[in-house]
């Protein structure tokens, strides 16, 4: 039987690398300094019992001491490494350490349980070994007078220590689900920031994409887009829109007098101009090099004209410009339903047209 009772020494301690692993493996459970829990108060109750002595313990011995996990019949927390019975027992993992009178043991007969008030006289130890094989502390019975025990007492206390570690081993496996839950959530929310981010960075591309650079106008990109956007929205038919064409008079000498930056200054007037004459609904496109386009929902000619007009004065009164500039615009009115905006589109280019042809500087509107 692999008792060992009464060894008339104490087994060297462990190395301290193999204490090390082992202490790394307790950590593992991260038992240490928890509160009580019933089944591990069972094992000890049960360890008692089994045993018929006054005290009972589980034990678990960490670098400086030995932590009671569960204790009957002895107060306290636990006791020093130094003077734990339960590290000697431990140096054995396979044996159940049975000391029947530690008064006449060579080493335990000093230990201060033994001299002092406690009267500590029998111990016997079980150890709790992991599946790999360290010894975590023990599962003890303890008593002020001599005892012995008989050799299924013995087995039992053997059996209660590995029920003790089947608790740890479940303990641990339920901490590792944990664990893992804890980090898939944290993916999940990293993914989902970076998902958020390449939205974020998607519709700043497509602004980028649909805006134009100089003016801040929508580009024709842009206008095609929200065309697209629109198409199966239909409005109630039958109502009024129009389509203005606005471009630069004798843009071409400004470039050529001034040089393109001045040009690109002028372009980037005539926007801001548009942009702030134009309505909440309005769509303002800068459509070519030096050509605007607003459509006008729900807009009949009338008030479209005055949107125009607006443009066209604002612009010829700005005192920052670098010379001059007037602006040429036509004008076309279509009912939603019935016309389709290019239509409308054409026939205000043609009116432009004839804007040009008759002096610039002014606003012609569509005939038909
Ligand atoms: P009109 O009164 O008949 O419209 O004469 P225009 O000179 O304005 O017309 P034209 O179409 O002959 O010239 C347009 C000029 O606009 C030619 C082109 O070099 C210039 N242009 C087009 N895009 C840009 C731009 O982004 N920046 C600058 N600075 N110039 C541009
Ligand atoms: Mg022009
Ligand atoms: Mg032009």
């Amino acid at each position: 039987m692999n008792t060992a009772p009464d060894a008339p020494t104490a087994p060297p301690p462990l190395s301290a690398a193999a204490d090390q692993a082992r202490l790394d493996k307790l950590r593992h459970y991260r038992i240490l300094d928890t509160l009580p829990e019933r089944a591990y108060d069972d094992i000890v109750a049960l360890a008692r019992a089994v045993c018929g002595t006054s005290q009972a313990v589980m034990s678990f011995i960490d670098e400086t001491r030995q932590w009671f996990k569960a204790a009957e019949g002895i107060d306290g927390e636990g006791t020093d490494r130094s003077i734990a019975f339960c590290d000697i027992a431990i140096r054995r993992p396979d044996d159940v350490t049975v000391v029947n009178d530690a008064s006449a043991h060579p080493v335990f007969r000093s230990y201060p349980q033994v001299t002092g008030p406690d009267h500590l006289r029998f111990y016997a130890g079980a150890p709790m070994v992991t599946p790999d094989g360290h010894a975590l502390g023990t599962v003890c019975v303890i008593d002020s007078e001599p005892r012995t025990l008989r050799a299924e007492q013995v087995d039992a206390l053997r059996a209660l220590a590995r029920l003790a570690v089947q608790l740890l081993e479940g303990r641990r496996a339920q901490l590792e689900t944990q664990r893992q839950l804890a980090e898939r959530e944290l993916v999940n929310r990293d993914l989902l920031r970076y998902q958020r981010q390449l939205e974020r960075q998607n519709s700043l591309l497509e602004v980028e994409a649909n805006t134009d650079a100089l003016t801040g106008l929508l580009n024709r990109t842009g206008l095609e887009k929200l065309r697209q956007e629109f198409r199966g929205h239909e409005t109630s038919p039958d109502q009024p829109f129009s389509v203005a064409v606005l471009d630069i008079d004798h843009f071409k000498r400004i470039n050529d007098s001034l040089g393109h930056a001045a040009g690109d200054d002028v372009l980037r007037i005539v926007g801001e101009e548009i942009a702030r004459c134009v309505r909440g609904g309005d769509i303002a496109v800068r459509y070519g090099g030096e050509e605007f386009l607003v459509i006008m929902p729900d807009t009949p000619l009338i008030g479209a004209r005055t949107v125009v007009e607006r443009v066209r004065q604002d612009v010829a009164a700005r005192a920052d410009l670098p010379m001059p500039v007037t602006i040429s615009g036509g004008l076309a009115m279509g009912r939603s339903g019935r016309d389709t905006p290019e239509a409308i589109f054409q026939r205000a280019d043609q009116a432009l047209y004839r804007a040009k042809r008759r002096g610039r500087d002014r606003v012609e509107v569509d005939e038909d």
